[in-house]
């Protein structure tokens, strides 16, 4: 017990928590982890959650799953780590391969790297330095939607765009055009989806037909964006923004580091569409939740551009001291096995359809004014009038209560804002999801009432 007590004090004393206002955080008694088995998270204290978020997007086959645990003792005996800085090594080749295969043809060069955010600065660099080694020196601008979230470091929270999070660093970041976020629910151009006819493209292409010249990619998180409030794009806006890219030569990056694996139903959301984009970031979910790491997959046409002779200095100069790490590509690599032996994606049919029963269920709520889903994630939209859709004050953290009301039920969530947002492991029973969705329907009746 005293133990417990001296480790929660250390943490509030010593840990500054990622996106914590630290002065709640310390008012409170924080929650320690300490296991973790299928899709549950047990705390210091013996109580154990349902992991609802996935660990923060990231756990895929559950907590301690026996085939991972084994690949990465089994790489650990040979090495932990070697470069890929004038080495190569055994597993960052065989997860390339891989990676390659699941992914389709045209995007076939693999980078490493070992967060979402850089996979997202190299994507940047590599598209930006695309046009300039193919001496096409006035692409050099960015497009990205409002609501875009593509990691924290400055090159990713320029193209980012929710203002909370990346107005205070305005004055560090590059411009970007930003085009409209698909955000039906409250259309920024003022349309209803049943009539609008996807007109944000149109305001894309608008930016397309007067910058055009300048500009080298638009990078997207396909089907949904999620820390932007698990926006789900009408059908049809992914292939049709893939098109305007071709017709103005402007790179795709689709930013599918919290998409990718599965979290939408099929391996990677672009798929939903048919879409091959040019550029595609991955990280969280590629070791299965387990360690980070990153790439970002590029087509034979952008790798070919950085190819000369030594001293034209068309080296792409970019690279992490934990590039290509071997235990972390183990991980990788039994992931991906693992969806073909567990059968993750097929099992999901069952799941996927439970989730959108309950969507349609929470719908109801007085509290709840739109609810969207693609594959095993769910954003849950509170509202305090449901007709004015007028949001629950700021101040109010609705969110964070009914997140805090079903914790104590035994489901760990983490909202944005005042969207509850839903995305357990792809592994999870249906049982246990179902118990889940109960809970949280639970908390949202309570704490809305
Ligand atoms: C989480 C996320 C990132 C950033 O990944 P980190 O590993 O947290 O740096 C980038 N893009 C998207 C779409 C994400 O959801």
């Amino acid at each position: 017990m005293e133990d417990i007590e001296y480790l929660q004090k250390l943490d509030k004393d010593i840990i500054w928590h990622p996106f914590t206002q630290m002065k709640d955080w310390i008012r409170q008694t924080p929650t320690i982890i300490t296991e973790g088995r299928d899709c549950f998270i047990k705390d210091i204290n013996g109580k154990w959650y349902i992991d609802g978020i996935s660990s923060m997007w990231v756990n895929i086959h559950g907590h301690n799953k026996k085939e991972i645990n084994e690949a990465i003792t089994k790489q650990l005996e040979k090495i932990a780590h070697s470069t890929l800085l004038g080495l190569a090594n055994e597993p960052s080749i065989l997860l390339a391969e891989k990676l390659i295969m699941l992914i389709s043809g045209k995007l076939n060069k693999v980078f490493y790297s070992d967060n979402g955010s850089t996979a997202v600065e190299v994507a940047l660099k590599m598209a930006f330095q695309y046009w300039q080694h193919r001496g096409i020196k006035g692409k050099t601008a960015f497009v990205s939607l409002k609501n875009a979230y593509h990691g924290d470091t400055l090159g990713a929270i320029s193209v980012g765009a929710i203002d909370i999070f990346h107005e205070a660093f305005k004055p560090l970041m590059f411009n970007v055009f930003n085009a409209p976020s698909p955000y039906c629910y409250r259309c920024e151009l003022g349309f209803n989806r049943a009539s609008c006819d996807i007109a944000c493209i149109d305001e894309l292409e608008g930016i397309f037909k007067r910058h055009g010249r300048e500009i080298c990619a638009l990078i997207v998180e396909p089907m949904i964006q999620c820390a932007g409030g698990m926006i789900v794009a009408p059908s049809g806006y992914l292939s049709a923004i893939r098109q305007l890219c071709t017709r103005y030569d402007i790179l795709l990056i689709a930013d599918e580091v919290a998409t990718g694996f599965g979290r939408t139903g099929r391996m990677f959301a672009c798929e939903h569409e048919a879409v091959v984009p040019d550029i595609m970031c991955l990280s969280k979910g590629i070791t299965g939740g387990y360690l980070p790491l990153a790439v970002t997959v590029a087509t034979e046409d952008i790798y070919r551009a950085f190819l000369g002779e030594y001293e034209e200095l068309k080296t792409f100069f970019h690279g992490h001291s934990y590039t290509g790490n071997q235990i972390g590509c183990a991980a990788a690599i039994s992931c991906i096995e693992l969806f073909e032996k567990d059968s993750t994606l097929n099992k999901l049919a069952g799941k996927v359809e439970l989730l959108n029963r309950w969507a349609e269920e929470v719908k109801g709520c007085r509290a709840v004014g739109d609810v969207r889903t693609i594959g095993l994630m769910a954003g849950v939209e509170l509202v305090m009038d449901k007709d004015t859709k007028r949001p629950y004050p700021f101040e109010q953290k609705m969110g964070w209560q009914i997140c805090l009301d079903v914790r104590r039920r035994g489901v760990f969530l983490r909202p944005l804002g005042n969207i509850i947002v839903i995305m357990p492991p792809l592994a999870i029973s249906e049982e246990n999801l179902k118990v889940m969705l109960e809970h949280i329907m639970t908390s949202i009746l309570e704490v809305t009432k």
